[in-house]
């Protein structure tokens, strides 16, 4: 059985797209099976991946409207060494689609039942909204990772984020859990970052991750090339960042 962790936060440019393809190739560079799911219709987690999201016969889209089975639609073999189930613009009609199908919030995990022992962790890349796709995708989810920029307003927002993972706890999933909160694009030496770290910890306590990531000029070029920076540059800062926060995860989750 896998562990499914869903990289959510609804506000978009944070890292939830990075961090889930570099903590997907770290895990995988440490023998874990990962499966990547790339629920946003950006496809930016596919593209980062080497998947071409224009030239896609079929996308999550089909699994989600059961008009596939997740093992006909996984990209498998890939140079990343982790698979990926592969999302693109097509997944902006999920919302309108979805409406009328019965269990309509549990279709992704419905879906990831059927391949769950294939893999060790599967990581879900969400939109930067909290609509039906992050609503599949925290109904599917063992725990939830939400990346953050320690900035003025980070803080915000996220309580909308909590209540939805509580209504979803409450409903449908009551296994889902906060597997930690991730600090990106960081910067340590701002007493801004100071402050914002402080609150993190009196809200969040042990949530909050230990494992920081910087902000590095690699982390942001390796998309352009369709590889995780730890493959684009293996010694850079955000590399060797994202392999400790494999290390932390792993023990964290027992993966
Ligand atoms: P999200 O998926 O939350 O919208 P992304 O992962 O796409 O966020 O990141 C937003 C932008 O910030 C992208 O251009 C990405 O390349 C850049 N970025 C993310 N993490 C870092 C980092 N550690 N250092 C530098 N740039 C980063
Ligand atoms: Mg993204």
């Amino acid at each position: 059985m896998s562990q499914i962790i869903a990289l959510t936060n609804q506000k978009g440019g944070v890292g939830k797209t990075t961090s889930a393809v570099n903590l997907a190739a770290s895990l995988a560079a440490l023998d874990r099976r990962v499966l990547l799911v790339d629920l946003d219709p950006q496809g930016h987690a596919s593209m980062g991946s080497g998947i071409d999201k224009y030239d896609l016969e079929k996308s999550v889209l089909d699994v989600l409207l059961g008009e596939a089975t997740a093992g006909e639609v996984i990209v498998r073999g890939l140079p990343v060494h982790y698979d990926v189930l592969p999302g693109n613009g097509d997944l902006t009609a999920a919302e309108v689609e979805l409406l009328d199908s019965d269990q309509r919030q549990s279709r992704l995990s419905l879906a990831l039942a059927s391949v769950a022992d294939d893999y060790d962790v599967v990581l879900i890349d969400c939109p930067p909204s909290l609509n039906m796709l992050t609503v599949n995708a925290l109904t599917a989810a063992h725990g939830v990772l939400i990346p953050l920029q320690c900035e003025f307003y980070a803080l915000e927002g996220l309580s909308a984020l909590l209540d939805t993972v509580e209504q979803i706890k409450q409903s449908v999933n009551p296994e889902l859990a906060v597997s930690g909160i991730l600090r990106t694009m960081y910067d340590k030496r701002t007493s801004l970052t100071r402050e914002v770290d402080k609150q993190l910890r009196d809200f969040f306590g042990d949530a909050l991750l230990k494992t920081t990531i910087p902000r590095n000029v690699k982390v942001a070029e390796a998309p352009s090339h369709g590889v995780p920076v730890t493959q684009y540059a293996r010694f850079s800062r955000g590399s060797q960042a994202y392999r400790v926060l494999a290390k932390e995860m792993i023990r964290r989750l027992s993966l």
